[in-house]
């Protein structure tokens, strides 16, 4: 006999957990069953990698505590994965060999790490730290082996914002720290040329050493030390091995159990999968035009959907439809801050009619990008204190009089 469950989520991070906030707002009363794999209470991802010289406690970013689940009347089931989900007799699987019945699903699953040494076909031991278990593993081997060892050397595969992150923490710890990029140029989705220039003479002002455009093609460890070889025939050796480099949605669960996947979890305009019955947020969903959105605040929205469109199918109502925000990405690393959002260099160049605009002084940069005369995109550094007004001008597609006027903006230089 399985214990039933009206709604299950299946994964607590931003989507599980608004699913769970949103249809309690709803009005639903019955019993959720918030599940997670994970060995604490559901916390905010991306503090994991902004904070690690911090030393931050077991439940340090928690999004609620334990007595909010409680008193919410939703069961946390913590270090239990989903391992199936049996669409013919409404129920899931769990990896105890439990199994829980359900109404409704909402898969909030998220994404996995994209292993950069699989091409190289082989195991060396190194660091995922997507979850705050690695996070901490990691912490604790670099220091354990900083208090032994003179000087040790941090590999970090990767070139966007996680990379640049941990960079960040690891030379506040005072270890050498090595960027090891696929790509020549580093947040690549998210940069104009010249705000890549900032960015590289900033790492390079604070000694980090970066190799760009670089392939691993082997790599093998010995007493303690990873040796990695290059397309190139170049090598180098590392203490420490971090792999930073995306994530790919997790749809093994969903592929398993019979519903439509491609990249992702396929879903429609409101989220809802092949089953009728399962919705599906965040990192692990495929949305009808091909996206799939990476953020937290992207997932943060979906999940409210998602939950509140669970609660309407029970309740034989109609879906909300998702309604998209812009890419909107922040990253602060060594002293600096890079923000953008929208559609920025490259994509744009590509619609007709693209126009560049900076406005720039010796200390910010903003390059505001119009498609048929309306914002399109911004990329900004250093402008923090305005970021609110940059990201409603982008959303709401500011003609760019709007835009120069309303924010007072310095200078304009026509870019490229
Ligand atoms: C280190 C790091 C820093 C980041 N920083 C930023 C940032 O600064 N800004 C930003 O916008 N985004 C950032 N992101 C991305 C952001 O965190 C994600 O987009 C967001 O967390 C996605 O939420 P989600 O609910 O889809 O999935 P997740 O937060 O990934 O949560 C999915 C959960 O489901 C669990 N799970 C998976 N499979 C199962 C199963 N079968 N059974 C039970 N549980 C399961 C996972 O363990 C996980 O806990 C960062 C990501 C990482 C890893």
């Amino acid at each position: 006999m399985s214990d039933e469950y009206p709604l299950v989520i299946i994964g607590c991070g931003a989507g599980g957990v608004s699913a769970a906030e949103s249809a309690r707002d709803e009005g639903f009363s019955d019993p959720i069953l918030l599940l997670t794999d994970e060995d604490r209470l559901p916390y905010k991802r991306t503090k994991i990698s902004k904070s690690i010289v911090e030393r931050p406690g077991r439940n340090a970013f928690a999004l609620h505590d334990e007595e909010w689940y409680a008193s919410n009347g939703i069961t946390l089931m913590t270090e239990r994965q989903a391992s199936r989900i049996d669409t013919d007799r409404s129920v899931v699987r769990l990896s105890d060999g439990s199994e829980v019945a359900f109404r409704s699903i909402v898969l909030a699953v998220g994404g996995e790490p994209i292993d950069p040494l699989d091409d190289a076909n082989l195991s060396v031991p190194v660091h995922f730290p997507y979850d705050f278990a690695s996070v901490e593993r990691l912490a604790e081997e670099i220091r354990a082996r900083t208090a032994s060892e003179s000087a040790i050397r941090v590999g970090v595969l990767g070139g966007g914002v996680l990379a640049l992150e941990l960079l960040d923490q690891f030379r506040r710890m005072g270890v050498h720290a090595v960027l090891l990029s696929r790509s020549g140029r580093l947040m690549a989705r998210e940069l104009d040329d010249h705000a890549h220039d900032l960015l590289l003479r900033s790492l390079e002002q604070n000694g980090i050493e970066l190799h760009r455009g670089v392939r691993v093609s082997y790599a093998s460890s010995r007493h303690g030390r990873i040796r990695l070889s290059f397309h190139d025939s170049s090598r180098d050796y590392f203490d420490v091995l971090v792999a930073a480099g995306g994530i790919a949605p997790r749809i093994s669960l969903a592929q398993e159990s019979g519903l439509h996947v491609d990249t992702g979890v396929l879903v429609n305009s409101a989220l809802q999968t092949s089953d009728e019955r399962v919705f599906a947020c965040g990192d692990c969903a495929e949305h009808p035009d091909g996206r799939i959105t990476h953020l937290w605040r992207d997932a943060l929205r979906q999940g409210r959907v998602a939950g509140r469109n669970a609660v309407r199918m029970l309740r034989r109502e109609d879906p909300e439809p998702y309604r998209y925000v812009p890419f909107r990405l922040k990253c602060e690393v060594f002293g600096h801050y890079y923000y953008s959002i929208g559609e920025p260099e490259p994509k744009s160049m590509f619609h007709a009619g693209f126009e560049k605009h900076v406005f720039a002084d010796s200390a910010r940069y903003v390059a505001a990008f119009t498609v048929a005369e309306e914002l399109s995109g911004i990329v900004m550094v250093d402008d923090r204190d305005r970021e609110a007004e940059y990201t409603t001008a982008v959303a709401e597609r500011w003609t760019l009089d709007r835009f120069r006027e309303q924010l007072e903006l310095y200078s304009d230089r026509r870019g490229r």
